[in-house]
């Protein structure tokens, strides 16, 4: 356990320090905005979905090491996916953050951030890029996390 919680700390200050993804695509025709009040996270998601699957993606903004880290693990985990391939892996990722369990093995690198669990006010932090990118899907445009459901 203490080995996991080392990866997810060295992997969060990594990620954090060195976004991956960390600009916007090309041609990007889905993006939205979100914000994390709670913690004062700001980011931009813009991506190129083509033939049905994400086939660049990014981001720009401004927010905490686990805000930042998750978005640029996000990035990585949505590369070359579809919306629905991406809904399923949002799902595993969310139990995993809120501690309801997920399927880390399907998750991969993401599962590091099943320590976020311990830390109920991180939750928003780890999980804005991923209701960002899917408000870009969905064409929202503009996402808060105080009007996301956490319940679901
Ligand atoms: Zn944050």
């Amino acid at each position: 356990m203490s080995d996991l919680r080392e990866l997810y700390q060295e992997m969060i200050l990594d990620h954090g320090r060195n976004p991956r993804n960390f600009r916007f695509p090309a041609g990007a025709n889905h993006e939205a905005d979100g914000h994390n009040p709670l913690c004062g996270d700001r980011l931009t998601v813009k991506l190129v979905l083509d033939d049905g699957v994400v086939k660049d993606v990014g981001f720009q903004g401004a927010g905490c090491a686990i805000s930042t880290a998750a978005a640029s693990t996000m990035t990585e985990a949505v590369m070359g996916k579809s919306p629905e391939e991406i809904e399923a892996i949002f799902h595993d990722y969310h139990q995993l953050v809120t501690g309801k369990g997920g399927d880390s093995d399907a998750l991969g690198k993401l599962a590091v951030f099943g320590g976020v669990a311990e830390f109920p006010m991180r939750v928003k932090c780890a999980t804005l890029s991923w209701h960002t990118l899917r408000a870009a899907l969905q064409g929202k445009g503009v996402i808060s996390t105080e009007e996301d459901d956490t319940s679901e």
